[in-house]
């Protein structure tokens, strides 16, 4: 760290006048992080936000300031402020130092880093007065800021709550008080399906949901009888404030919140999911499952939660009785025999991971649409993975794999895929490098040439079909193929492609019952029209030989480019946007004259568009 530097923002902020005060202290121990004795510089003093004196603890643990520094609110907050909490950004998982509590606040908000790193003295001012000031005074006097905030962040909002359980003793926890609850403690959700998860209250089938644990141990709960609630929240309703449920978690000798209090939230919230919610509980304790898992599902952001019912049916409670407490008709007694616990999750539903990407672009993606990519090759290979990432065959969507290649050694230098798939089908492959990066996404692959009927067949009634070839041969055939179907029905055509040694990529989008050029238009040798419209007119590549074929060696990007282009205009189309329809990207090292990009009306005398072909 640097002296000069910590000097500098001391004088600072003394010159603020806020009573800062110098001091040091060890680093904090953070939840599953081992001591350390590295020193972080703090500083307490007062900000002024409206008319509250607020007493705050800045530190500095990085000074090359790649983390920013730490801004902590001291507890208790002024009343009013109190009367709020808990908010997002600020909290709830209170930090200890010195003995006493502060609130960690998340002052930025978004990447918007208007401020110079290498001088410290400016930081310090942009962290207090350009983002915390305003923040504070933006959370606690503006209400709709802070609901929208907390929709924006009730995920990570769910699972500081989460945390807050591992403040009881967790000695006491593991060991005699709360584990005949049967507690999930350390477990997180990992949330996975292709469900529709609108409908309120679908109960899924157990293997669609997965447990792991936070520390890797083995998971010995999932013995148990489990049963899984989905409850969907989708209306723009008013989400009420957590103070009940913190509050619970502030309890002693409670470990979790009861099931009474969770209740009576969740009717506030909304009275119809509470209602589904009860009758499903109440199918859970008439069948003696001892453990429901569960989320609700705020705006497609899942809150993941365990309920333990053991105690509850091993009670002699009536089911009368039950659903009178559940409903608030009587007074509790029964019902907070009955625990419920946060839990962190993983999100895998499509919903979250394909649109997450497009989100506020107002971008579609590709799910729910059926693709066909021919070709899983240097081209193929990337362009697949993108076109997963883009939500193919998620939602109801297809995603259709087409190459009767192997993988040999000479493809490795420029394939997506690597060493481990040596010897296999190219598209097999890539349908299980695909499966192993991305959930819930429905790929079938084909190991045969798309020149072949069962595959042409297949193929037809997409929505769009790719050619990855690069193959003029395979190309051309396809094109033949495509124009005999009958045309009013047919998918969209992409062909993208290298030249020479990738110092261009290309591409050619086909419309069904389109007045524009085919691949064939484009490439008939000794035809002006070849001539006129080649990217790389009177270019000789190099070529080179290996034992008795020739190949044209290119750059290890070009197979990316080609893959990138073929993106930017499945994007395009899905958009609506098709022109250019005949697209050329040039590398920088390309000296010659360049080909715009540009639509291309068909060849009146094309052998196979036509209309006066045979
Ligand atoms: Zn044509």
């Amino acid at each position: 760290m640097s002296i000069e530097a910590e000097i500098s923002v001391s004088k600072y902020l003394y010159s603020l006048c806020l009573e800062f005060r110098f001091s040091r202290a060890p680093k904090p121990i953070r939840f599953g992080s081992s001591q350390t004795t590295d020193n972080i510089s703090s500083w307490h003093g007062t900000l002024k936000v409206g008319h509250d004196p607020l007493t705050v603890l800045l530190q500095i643990e990085d000074w090359d300031f790649i983390t920013l520094p730490s801004l902590y609110i001291k507890m208790p907050l002024p009343l009013h402020w109190q009367k709020i909490l808990p908010i997002a950004h600020l909290g709830p998982m209170p930090k200890l130092w010195h003995d006493h509590a502060y609130l960690p606040l998340c002052y930025s908000l978004n990447d918007a880093y208007d401020l110079t790193r290498h001088n410290p003295v400016h930081i310090v001012e942009w962290v207090l007065f350009t983002k915390a000031k305003s923040v504070l005074q933006a959370l606690f006097n503006d209400e709709r800021f802070r609901r929208e905030e907390l929709l924006r962040e009730i995920k990570p909002f769910w699972e500081g709550l989460f945390y807050y359980q591992f403040l009881k003793p967790l000695d006491e926890v593991l060991t005699k008080k709360y584990i005949k609850h049967n507690i999930f403690y350390k477990d997180q959700l990992v949330f996975e399906t292709s469900l529709d998860i609108c409908s309120p209250s679908k109960k899924l089938p157990k293997h669609k949901l997965k447990w792991t644990n936070l520390f890797n141990e083995p998971q010995e709960h999932i013995e148990f009888p489990t049963r899984v609630l989905l409850i969907s929240i989708q209306k723009e309703t008013k989400i009420p404030s957590f103070k009940s449920l913190l509050e619970e978690l502030q309890r002693d000798n409670i470990f979790g919140i009861r099931l009474s209090i969770f209740a009576r939230w969740l009717q506030r919230w909304d009275s119809d999911i509470h209602q589904l919610f009860a009758s499903d509980l109440l199918e859970c304790w008439e069948s003696k499952t001892p453990s429901v898992l569960g989320c609700l599902i705020v705006q497609g952001q899942p809150l993941a939660f365990s309920i333990s019912l053991r105690s509850l049916i091993l009670s002699n409670v009536t089911i009368s009785r039950l659903k009178k407490e559940l409903f608030g008709k009587t007074a509790i007694s029964y019902l907070d025999l009955a625990y419920f616990f946060l839990h962190p999750s993983i999100n895998l539903s499509p919903e979250f991971v394909y649109r997450r990407n497009l989100k506020n672009m107002n971008q579609p993606n590709l799910e729910g649409k059926k693709v066909a990519l021919i070709g899983c090759g240097a081209i193929g290979g990337y362009l697949g993975l993108s076109l997963a990432r883009l939500g193919a065959g998620a939602l109801g969507g297809q995603l259709s794999l087409i190459d009767p290649d192997t993988m040999g050694e000479h493809n490795l230098g420029r394939h997506a895929l690597g060493m481990s798939t040596l010897g296999h089908n190219k598209a097999k492959a890539l349908e299980e490098e695909i499966h192993h990066q991305l959930p819930a996404l429905n790929i079938t692959h084909f190991s045969q040439s798309v020149l072949e009927s069962v595959v042409l067949e297949e193929i037809r009634s997409y929505d769009l079909i790719i050619d990855a070839t690069a193959k003029m041969t395979v190309s051309e055939a396809l094109n033949e193929q495509y124009h005999s179907w009958s045309l009013t029905t047919n998918p969209t055509l992409l062909h993208v492609w290298i030249r020479a040694n990738g110092e261009c990529v290309q591409s050619l989008l086909v419309e069904p019952n389109s007045p524009y050029a085919c691949r064939s238009c484009l490439q008939r040798a000794g035809h002006p029209m070849n001539n006129e419209y080649d990217a790389m007119r009177g270019h000789q590549a190099i070529a080179a030989f290996l034992a008795c074929s020739d190949y044209t060696p290119y750059a290890v990007s070009a197979g990316m480019s080609a893959a990138a282009l073929a993106t930017d205009i499945v994007l395009d189309w899905l958009s609506n946007q098709s022109t250019p329809r005949y697209r050329t990207r040039y590398s920088e090292r390309w000296q010659g004259e360049k080909l715009p990009s540009m639509d291309i009306l068909k060849s009146q005398t094309c052998h196979v568009c036509s209309t006066n072909a045979t």
